[in-house]
């Protein structure tokens, strides 16, 4: 072959050229590799650091790779999780799904990206809840792959759930109100709507308390909460509010602030319920337990609820507190005269005036008819300061109760018995000793003549105990015949004996005789005084009968002492009548002894009595007569046969010249009425002289003679007699 040196040359330069391009091309590429790698690198950083998890699964269900973010989100090692299935960190509960979703991705030959919430399960076994995205990539070399990004969706999911709930508790039976923390409302419930009248958007931008709160609250009660909100952070408590129509209702309600990091409060959250019917509902059932339905005052077991707190308080603070116990003196008798209808106007009225009297912190109570009660608190320390403040009010009381009351169209004057007890909490007296103690002071009052005061003590209360021992023994007495009639002759002017007393006797296995001035009275009161009155008509007709059989005493009369309480009982004719007839003892010999007291009831009554008994024989004689007060002509219509002069009288003369004008003035009446007038506690001569000097033609008193037991009278008597 000929080269000439010219095309070498060009050839050399050729290759010197390429050579120099190849070099340049070199570097390019070197360039490009360098950028290469650093775009790989970068790549790499971002599919590492990305902040979801990337895995790729291959077709056969292994992890062919996995980002840092996955390992991290799964807790592995790269090295500990590439090559394993991907079911391996899906909680079996959720392999299922899985398994759907992966057999769908695979096998379908057009796909579209898959997204999947699904609980995962960690290394450490921990699991959570995983939001993957899954894109299928079909790679020509690699095949199918399936390429997933996972975050974690435990966070997002507990927000999202929270919200859920917080929007249906928004919803609920109660209403609630959200307010920015100057307190404007940003949101209503539906509830809130109901209950308030307000629509949304009525409310939006208000105040409550501007908008639907009622004027039973002042400012002071809405500041109170505001102060108590910035305090506490809470509030709650009743409020009444003003519903949109105007009615007013009551809510319970609940006020919350709502604070943010810093402690800065965000909002306050007002929740409420309507609880006016409840709390109507509890009222009338507390009511109903609580008070008097006539009076509305409170009963008496809320004045021993009351009590008992007044107990504990006092006991801490040491201050007395009083208990006045309030009984009206006639009521009674206005009920059985005017009817329970005035009798009820007359208790509500009381009650009104008590309520009046006293400091809305004390308590007015009803025990039941016409007993009401005072509790008195805080009087302080002293004991004597107490007892006149309660004093004061008692006799406040007492003047408010003598105010005419107009009871209907009729007015009505009464008055009322005031026992006080003071007490503190220091001694262990209980609830019912000191209403007892105040009821026994009450007593005494009606004792000492009613319309009055009486403050306890414990002589007071001696006494008591010892009336009740004394009415435990008298039944004993009755049971076990320890009583007896003595018999005091009554004689004529002459000193013979035409009649006597039956005057009763105790036979005390203790204490010997007991005389009538220990017992009397207090049978009386207990009603005793009925049983043994039929025991006394019972045993004088029996003597009466016995006497019968004498001849020296067959013709004497028989005296016996009738209580007032006796002779009301209605069936005292019949009874008298019954004794007389059961013993056949003669009628005309027996005669009554009653007391003016007497007559002081029931006048019709009194007198048909009178009559009815006077038609079978029997006698009445006026004891006592002089000391109380019976009118002339009250007297007149009675079918009487003696007045007796009282004995105090008679124990004044000669030398009394009232007493003297008193019995000359008797003796004056008893002739004018044609009664036989008889003296008794005559002891002198003198007495007996002046007496017979004015006109007197019968006796009695120690001077003829005392009163005896049964055999030695009858002996007495039969000496004596006219015969
Ligand atoms: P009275 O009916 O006025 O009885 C007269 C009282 O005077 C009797 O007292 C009698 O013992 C007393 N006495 C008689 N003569 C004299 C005297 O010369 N000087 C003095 N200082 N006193 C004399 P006694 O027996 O203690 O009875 C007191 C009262 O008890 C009676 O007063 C009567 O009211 C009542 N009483 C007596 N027995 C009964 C009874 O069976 N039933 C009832 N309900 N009361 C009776
Ligand atoms: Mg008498
Ligand atoms: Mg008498």
């Amino acid at each position: 072959m000929d080269l000439s040196a010219r095309s070498v040359e060009d050839l050399l330069q050729e290759l010197r050229l390429h050579q120099t391009e190849l070099e340049m091309q070199a570097e390019e590429l070197r360039v490009a590799q360098v950028n290469l790698e650093e775009a790989r690198d970068h790549y790499q950083e971002l599919y590492e650091f990305a902040p979801g998890g990337y895995v790729t699964v291959t077709p056969t269900g292994q992890i062919e790779a996995i980002n840092l973010t996955g390992t991290i989100l799964l807790g592995y090692e790269r090295s500990k999780i590439v090559s394993r299935r991907f079911s391996k960190v899906i909680t079996p509960a959720h392999q299922n799904r899985w398994y759907r979703a992966f057999m769908r991705m695979m096998k379908q030959a057009e796909v579209d990206p898959l997204e999947i919430n699904l609980e995962l399960i960690r290394a450490d076994g921990s699991t959570f809840y995983g939001h993957l995205n899954c894109v299928r990539s079909d790679d020509a070399h690699r095949g199918r792959l399936l390429r997933i990004s996972i975050s974690d969706l435990s966070q997002s999911r507990r927000d999202e759930l929270q919200s859920r709930i917080a929007a249906v508790a928004f919803e609920s039976q109660e209403g609630i109100l959200i307010t920015d923390p100057t307190q404007r409302i940003l949101r209503v419930n539906l509830a809130s709507t109901q209950i308030t009248g307000y629509t949304a958007d009525e409310a939006i931008g208000q105040i409550p308390s501007v908008l639907m709160g009622s004027p039973r609250q002042d400012e002071i009660f809405y500041r109170n909460i505001t102060d108590t909100l910035l305090i506490r952070g809470a509030w709650h408590g009743e409020v009444w509010n003003r519903h949109k129509d105007g009615s007013e209702y009551l809510v319970s309600l609940i006020v919350t602030a709502v604070k943010d990091d810093d402690g800065i409060v965000t909002n306050f959250v007002v929740t409420f319920t309507d609880i006016t019917f409840r709390k109507q509902a509890e009222e009338k059932i507390e009511n109903l337990a609580f008070h008097d339905q006539l009076t509305q005052l409170p009963n008496r077991r809320l004045l021993l609820d009351r009590l008992k707190h007044a107990l504990a308080v006092s006991a801490r603070n040491r201050q007395f507190c009083a208990l006045l116990f309030i009984d009206l003196d006639s009521f009674k008798t206005l009920n059985d005269t005017q009817g329970h209808d005035s009798g009820d106007l007359l208790l509500q009225q009381v009650a009104a005036r008590l309520s009046a009297c006293v400091r809305a912190s004390d308590t007015v109570a009803r025990l039941g008819g016409d007993e009401f009660v005072v509790l008195l608190e805080g009087l302080g320390k002293q004991l004597s300061d107490a007892s006149d403040e309660a004093q004061a009010l008692g006799r406040k009381v007492l003047a408010t109760l003598h105010e005419p009351f107009q009871l209907g169209s009729f007015p009505y004057v009464n008055t009322g018995s005031i026992g006080i007890t003071c007490f503190s909490g220091d001694r262990l007296d209980t609830v019912e000793e000191i209403l007892k103690q105040a009821d026994l002071a009450m007593y005494q009052a009606k004792t000492d003549g009613r319309n009055t005061l009486r403050v306890f003590d414990t002589g007071m209360q001696a006494r008591v105990s010892q009336r009740a021992t004394l009415e435990a023994e008298l039944q004993t007495a009755l049971r076990e015949d320890q009583f007896r009639l003595f018999y005091q002759p009554q004689v004529t002017e002459t000193g013979q004996v035409y009649a006597a007393e039956a005057l009763l006797r105790w036979q005390h296995p203790q204490r010997g005789l007991v005389l009538p001035a220990e017992f009397i009275a207090p049978a009386e009161e207990s009603g005793l005084i009925l049983q043994l009155g039929s025991w006394v008509l019972d045993s004088a007709c029996a003597q009466l009968a016995h006497w019968a059989t004498q001849p020296s005493m067959k013709d004497l009369i028989l005296s016996i002492n009738v209580s007032a309480r006796q002779f009301h009982y209605p069936d005292f004719v019949d009874q008298v009548h019954a004794a007389l007839d059961q013993h056949g003892a003669n009628l005309c010999l027996l005669k009554l002894e009653l007391t003016e007291s007497l007559l002081l009831k029931d006048v019709e009554g009194t007198i048909a009595k009178f009559k009815a008994l006077r038609s079978y024989g029997v006698r009445f004689s006026l004891d006592d007569f002089g000391t109380g007060y019976s009118s002339l002509s009250y007297l007149r219509q009675l079918p009487l046969d003696q007045l007796k002069i009282d004995k105090s009288f008679v124990r004044d003369i000669p030398d009394d010249a009232n007493a003297c004008s008193v019995v000359a003035t008797i003796l004056a009446l008893g002739k004018t009425l044609n009664l036989k007038v008889i003296a008794e506690g005559v002891e002198t001569l003198e007495q007996r002289n002046f007496l017979t000097a004015n006109g007197c033609r019968y006796f009695q008193g120690y001077l003829f003679g005392r009163p005896m037991a049964s055999e030695e009278f009858t002996t007495f008597a039969s000496a004596n007699s006219e015969r």
